[in-house]
């Protein structure tokens, strides 16, 4: 790398704190400073200095399609020359609404939001004004946006105890939410019994995907579901992250566990700013304007987004599923490979926990928990991002978070994934 993007990031952190407009861009902990991108196209972006890599971020998980799918690009082209925001009722928005409701059978109605963040906002905004109840169940290691009440860690007091893991939020606001380990079933019991009918809701991420890949047991969620029934609770699955990626519905559709409340992100946009909170009829019509749990948003469902979002998820057929979860075995298979031939196995302790396209690199299988993530990850970790990215392969920045497989990383694309590891 030249001293063009070394000066880029300098000047980014004279204007924006940091240099960058989220944390986990700012390669913190690496000896290399971030790449300025400035184009894409199918499983590659280029850097400003043309440097092509093999890109298994995809903008953190929106883009299923790949970059610059054509048919996303003739759909925003269409959208972009009728005009780009009205503040009022349109018809794409209602089209990307009819289209997710007809196909995913657990959800009667949705509201679209601008992120996933704003989405679990409400969707835990509408659990209180459901419940009339205050409290909040969630786990340690599922991340569900910068909401105050979600940025909570466990507290050193009685289990549940939580504490704010940012400066900013109120001790007030994270006495609200209870915080457990996951698989913690007894302590979720306990919780229930110390809380009699003051918890609103449980929220997980169904397939944990933010703190690595810690694929629960369905056993685990199903309890969840059982304990919401018995305490008339809510079960919130934040599908941010796995909606639309493990399969058309989700997890909800993998386990057949129906959740209450439904939170989607990512994928729903295409690579545009949407979320969007699902549920019942009788669920959501407890939202403004028909009910008394107030959300609004003036670029709320923008056209242009809800076109981006009805082209990627209209390509989403089973056979296009088959072919992501299969492509993904392929990459996964050349990359442990290579981990564990390369300088004589300096990278042989790790190895790759995946679940349909997501992937990661870890040294220890069935991470189930936060207490099972070796404590070494990240120093081994940036050692193999730098080489990669050298490569010209781009993983996200951070040992914590994962891969993604798109489906424009076809056989050609891992050809070229064999080459570049040489
Ligand atoms: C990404 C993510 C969020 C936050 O979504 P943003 O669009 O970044 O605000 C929330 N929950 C989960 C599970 C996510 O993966």
């Amino acid at each position: 790398m030249s001293d063009r993007q070394k000066d880029l990031f300098l000047k980014s952190k004279k204007y924006i704190p940091g240099g960058v407009h989220s944390p986990v861009r700012s390669f913190k902990g690496l000896t290399s400073t971030p790449r300025f991108f400035k184009k894409a196209e199918g499983a590659y972006i280029y850097d400003v200095e043309d440097k092509k890599y093999l890109d298994f971020c995809m903008s953190f998980g929106p883009l299923i399609l790949g970059h610059r799918n054509p048919k996303v690009e003739k759909a925003l082209h269409e959208a972009l020359e009728r005009g780009w925001s009205y503040g009022a009722c349109e018809p794409y928005s209602l089209k990307l609404a009819e289209f997710l409701v007809e196909k995913i059978p657990y959800v009667e109605q949705l509201r679209f939001v601008n992120s996933g963040t704003e989405a679990v906002m409400t969707a835990l905004r509408i659990a209180r004004g459901v419940t009339g109840r205050n409290k909040v169940i969630k786990f340690n290691g599922c991340y569900h946006g910068h909401v105050d009440s979600m940025l909570i860690k466990a507290g050193s007091g009685l289990a549940g105890e939580a504490e704010a893991s940012s400066a900013g939020v109120p001790q007030g606001v994270a006495a609200d939410t209870l915080i457990l380990e996951l698989g913690d079933i007894e302590g979720v019991k306990k919780c229930f019994q110390d809380h009699p009918n003051q918890i609103a809701a449980i929220i997980i991420e169904p397939l944990p995907a933010n703190n690595g890949l810690m694929i629960q047991p369905i056993e685990f969620l199903k309890f969840l579901r059982s304990m919401c029934d018995q305490t008339c609770a809510l079960l919130i699955f934040d599908e941010v992250i796995s909606g639309f990626r493990v399969a058309f519905g989700g997890m909800a559709e993998i386990t057949g566990i129906r959740p209450d409340i439904s939170t989607w992100g990512k994928i729903i946009g295409g690579g545009l700013p949407v979320g969007a909170v699902a549920a019942s009829k009788f669920i959501m019509e407890h939202l403004a304007p028909i009910g008394k749990v107030y959300q609004a948003g003036t670029l709320s469902a923008n056209p242009l987004a809800m076109a981006g979002g009805l082209a990627t998820l209209t390509e989403m057929t089973d056979e296009n599923y088959k072919k992501i979860n299969e492509q993904t075995l392929k990459i996964t298979k050349v990359l442990s490979d290579w981990m564990h031939t390369y300088n004589n196995g300096e990278f042989s302790m790790f190895k790759i926990t995946s679940f349909s396209s997501l992937f990661w690199i870890v040294p220890k299988d069935n991470v189930t928990k936060i207490s099972e993530i070796p404590e070494n990850l990240t120093v081994n970790f940036n050692k193999l991002f730098e080489i990669f990215l050298e490569k010209g392969i781009y993983l996200a920045p951070n040992a914590y978070e994962v891969g993604f497989v798109s489906l424009a990383h076809d056989d050609q694309v891992i050809e070229d994934l064999k080459r570049r590891l040489g």
